[in-house]
């Protein structure tokens, strides 16, 4: 799960959402099927096919001066499928398949490579996610790194975040991805439950977990983050309590907590369906934030810092997610793989969400790219300030220097909506989510949408 990817990453990629309803009074309790997580704006039911033309143009342009540019590969393939997972994602593919994928997106590359928009800049961030990058094997894994250094070289690059389920990995294969460059190494541990990952599908077990961090330990990776999922199917008090202590007892470099949700495409909602039920088989919303908040204060007693709606980090000194705050100031991202969502120049974009007319695009010469959308200058706006927010504060200034705007004014409708529902307080330039707002945050950010992109469908 998170995204951003393999699992609910906080720039989930390949999704299917709603929207959460909107309004404090339309809060909804209990876990009913759909998303809450807001990973981009406007939603993406609003990207279309006449939105190419746009992304063509974008690619043709030379690259706004000083805007970074980020990497971003999904590997979609898991060796099982969690029973909560919403990803484009395939446990039926042969190594052949796989390499077939793997040359496609190489290729992909080398075909963005000789657009205008790269202009003479490098890359500053990569991000592989899933699915399950550390699915791959140690040969695809050093001959794709190899191909894709080759076609846009790695020299400058801040950070490199992989995606890890830890049922994959073994110490060789953790030392090849040290090896080929990862300094964020992000472990989908999501619980530490043998009967829970069992039940909600994950492949992985406890044992795995613990030999897997430790052989990452080991090699010294600068980061290693773990993802936790609060409230999964089964979930209890003393057993989120043991997880709460089993990550202390790990001392990760961050942690990322994300509340369970059921979104249409997966095995729990087919399962609802079935048994005609409007309830999720999970915690209601009010228990899930209870226990992030409990996590968090738990972290925060051993000096973690709580940098946003999701994380909390171990040293904020040391600690950055280049790729998250990048993405949310309005990096371009060239997306790579199937169903891959970018932005380039203005534009965001979405590849083929399907295996075969992804590869069969780039074998016949083309990219992949099935819709887009070029938002206005208010869109644009509101897309930061709305991620933003996110990390818990935001700053006026910011948004007067980037796009001209007085945010204070532009939102002062719902900035005071949700001040007077006792979530947010503004000092001086500064926005501020207390930690009840932080902890509903995505249910919140659609106070900010545009009325046309309220309760819109995101598949
Ligand atoms: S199937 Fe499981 S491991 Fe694979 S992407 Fe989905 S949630 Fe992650």
């Amino acid at each position: 799960m998170p995204l951003g990817n393999e699992h609910m990453s906080e720039m989930s990629q390949p999704v299917d959402t709603t929207t959460a309803p909107s309004g404090q009074a339309a809060e909804e309790k209990r876990t009913t099927v759909g998303n809450y997580f807001v990973s981009n704006y406007p939603p993406f039911s609003f990207w279309k096919k006449e939105g190419v033309d746009d992304f063509e143009r974008a690619i043709a342009r030379p690259p706004e001066p000083g805007t970074p540019l980020g990497l971003y590969l999904h590997i979609p393939f898991c060796r099982k499928r969690c029973h909560f997972c919403y990803f484009r994602v395939y446990t039926d593919k042969n190594a052949a398949a796989i390499n077939g994928y793997l040359k496609a997106a190489v290729k992909e590359l080398e075909c963005y490579r000789r657009q205008p928009f790269i202009g003479d800049r490098s890359l500053d961030f990569v991000y592989f996610g899933g699915g399950t990058p550390s699915y791959l094997s140690v040969d695809q894994l050093t001959q794709l790194t190899q191909e894709l250094k080759g076609v846009l070289p790695w020299d400058r690059v801040r950070e490199v975040t992989f995606e890890c389920e830890p049922g994959t990995l073994t110490s060789h294969k953790l030392k090849a991805i040290r090896e080929l460059g990862v300094t964020r190494l992000s472990l989908g541990i999501e619980n530490f439950d043998d009967h829970i990952l069992e039940i909600n599908g994950r492949a992985h077990r406890s044992r795995e977990i613990e030999r897997a961090y430790g052989d990452a330990r080991e090699l010294g990776f600068p980061q290693i983050n773990i993802d936790l999922i609060a409230g999964m199917v089964e979930e209890t008090e003393e057993n989120w309590r043991r997880c709460i202590e089993k990550t202390l007892a790990l001392s990760p470099d961050s942690v990322t907590i994300y509340q369970m949700e059921v979104p249409y495409n997966t095995t729990i909602y087919k399962e609802m369906k079935e048994a005609g039920k409007l309830v999720a088989p999970v915690a209601d919303w009010e228990t899930k934030r209870r226990w992030v908040k409990e996590a968090f204060h738990a972290l925060e007693e051993a000096g973690y810092t709580v940098g946003s709606a999701y994380t909390a980090v171990k040293d904020k000194s040391k600690t950055s997610f280049v790729y998250r705050d990048q993405l949310w100031a309005g990096a371009d991202l060239l997306a790579l793989g199937v169903a891959s969502f970018g932005h380039i120049g203005g534009t965001h974009y979405q590849n083929q969400h399907d295996f075969e007319p992804y590869v069969n695009a780039i074998l016949d010469g083309k990219l992949p790219v099935y819709r887009g959308l070029t938002p206005s200058a208010d869109e644009r706006l509101i897309r930061e300030f709305i991620l933003q927010l996110k990390l818990g504060r935001s700053r006026c200034s910011y948004f007067n220097d980037k796009f001209g705007t007085d945010v204070l004014e532009r939102f002062a409708e719902p900035i005071d909506r949700i001040r007077k529902w006792g979530f947010l307080s503004v000092d001086g330039d500064e926005l501020r989510l207390n930690r009840e707002g932080l902890l509903q945050v995505d249910r919140l950010l659609h106070e900010f949408f545009l009325p046309e992109h309220r309760n819109a469908r995101y598949a």
